[in-house]
């Protein structure tokens, strides 16, 4: 596998306000070339800093990526800083030019030099044309000589003559244009670069209902990791990926420890690839021609948000009501009002009153309902903040799930969508076990 590194430039990205998110992005890209992302150098909008940190990155490996400063404002300066590395002036783009002139002719704006400027490349570099904005990307052949040292094994440098250039792209910072010029000018490229290629095989499932920690010791009693295997944690909210990775010529044992991977795991595996549970959910809900309305207290329509952002999700989901007071619970959806009164709102009963209320009212086959305390006032000893009851109606009869999360409310509020969407995700797989929970609170 070849190494490659990323120098994201951009003073907002060290300052707090913006989330860098260019790393993941190409590593996901890249690692079906076999192409490893081993470093991401984040500076700011310095010249210096700019040119120091690209350097050292092409010392290192042959490929690299540059993000950013590619705007034609005084702190877009990633040209200037490569100009220092390796040389030449900046001309030009005239495709990327014609292309700009034609977006403002339709805006009925003047092309401005400040415009223009975003449309400059270096003389020494081949354009990439942006197609979703305006400035382009560069790819760049740098000269080994000018860069000093390398990556390459001792082997490898006899192989090849201490001339052969390294690569360079550049790419604009905003994500959806990174992406644009990645895959249309960057990814089209790579197989012409001679890279060592070496794809790793993987598999990976998403899972809810187990922790990090109860994953990992289910796969170290089936003997994971190997030597020849890697395995991977991404933990998020409510849900974590695990992925096992090894090298073509292990692919038999890798066969072997996936198969035991499924059987530890069992249920808590909800896809096999990288989607998310609303998407899970609703794949599950269109094969088998079911429908659903959600009832919604402490969420606040976040369950309605999550499913209805997948494509297609009108052909499963009805609707729902946002229930955050009592009277609307009793109003929206007849909870017996005696039964808020006797047991409270955020009760197994009220729970499971609206799952069936609104199961009943929308006609859907399934009813979600999730009760609960965001926080952060209206706890007690016996429901502290992050109690939340769940419930699912449908056929067969109704579920009930107690959880408690003492976290801040937006969490509580995302991490209860999930509890919601996993117990119907199990209710939906022929209920499939739920995991036990020890609330871990006294006297429950
Ligand atoms: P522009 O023409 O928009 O100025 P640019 O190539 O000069 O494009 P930057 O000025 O570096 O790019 O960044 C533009 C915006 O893109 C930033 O304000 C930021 O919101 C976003 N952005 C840049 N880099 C990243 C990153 N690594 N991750 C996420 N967002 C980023
Ligand atoms: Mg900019």
């Amino acid at each position: 596998m070849s190494s490659v590194e990323l120098v994201t430039t951009g003073s907002e990205l060290l300052s707090g306000r913006t989330v860098n998110t260019h790393a993941q992005t190409l590593a996901e890209k890249l690692r079906p070339f076999g192409l490893k992302l081993v470093r991401d150098t984040t500076v700011s909008d310095d010249l210096t800093a700019i040119a120091e940190a690209v350097r050292g990155a092409l010392s290192r490996v042959d490929l690299v990526f540059v993000s950013g400063g590619l705007g034609g404002t005084s702190d877009d300066i990633t040209r200037e800083a490569l100009a220092q590395i390796v040389g030449g002036q900046l001309v030009l783009y005239p495709e990327a030019l014609a292309s700009l002139e034609q977006r403002y002719a339709k805006m009925g704006r003047p092309v401005t030099d400040v415009a223009r400027r975003q449309v400059l490349i270096l003389e020494r570099s081949e354009g990439l044309l942006n197609p979703v904005g305006i400035a382009p990307g560069m790819m760049i052949q740098v000269p080994s000589a000018l860069v000093g040292g390398t990556s390459r094994s001792r082997e490898r440098e006899q192989e090849l003559p201490p001339t052969n250039p390294k690569t360079l792209f550049v790419l604009p910072g905003p994500p959806r244009e990174f992406v644009g010029v990645l895959e249309t000018g960057v990814l089209p490229r790579l197989g012409k670069l001679g890279l060592p290629v070496c794809q790793a095989l993987e598999n990976l499932w998403e899972c809810t209902g187990l922790g990090e920690t109860e994953i990992a010791e289910r796969l170290e009693k089936i003997g994971l990791p190997t030597p020849e295997i890697e395995v991977g944690y991404c933990a998020a909210m409510g849900q974590i990926e695990v992925r096992l990775a090894a090298a073509p010529e292990h692919a038999a044992l890798l066969a072997e420890k996936t198969a035991a991977v499924r059987a530890a795991l069992g249920a808590a595996i909800y896809a096999e690839t990288r989607i998310g549970l609303e998407e899970a959910v609703g794949r599950l809900l269109a094969t088998q021609k079911k429908t659903v309305a959600v009832a919604e207290s402490c969420t606040g329509g976040l369950i309605g948000h999550r499913l209805t952002t997948v494509a297609g999700s009108s052909a499963y989901f009805l609707g729902g009501v946002i229930c955050y007071s009592n009277e609307s619970k009793v109003r929206d959806l007849a909870v017996p009002r005696e039964l808020i009164e006797r047991h409270g709102a955020v009760s197994e009963e009220v729970a499971r009153a609206m799952a069936e209320g609104v199961r009943a009212r929308f006609g859907s086959d399934c009813g979600v309902a999730v009760t609960g305390i965001a926080g952060p006032d209206g706890g007690t000893a016996a429901k502290p903040v992050g109690t939340v009851w769940i419930a699912v109606a449908d056929a067969a009869g109704t579920a009930a799930r107690l959880r408690c999360f003492p976290t801040t409310r937006e969490h509580v509020k995302l991490w209860s969508s999930q509890q919601a969407l996993d117990l119907l995700r199990r209710r939906l797989q022929g209920g499939a076990p739920d995991t036990p929970r020890a609330p871990g609170l006294p006297g429950w």
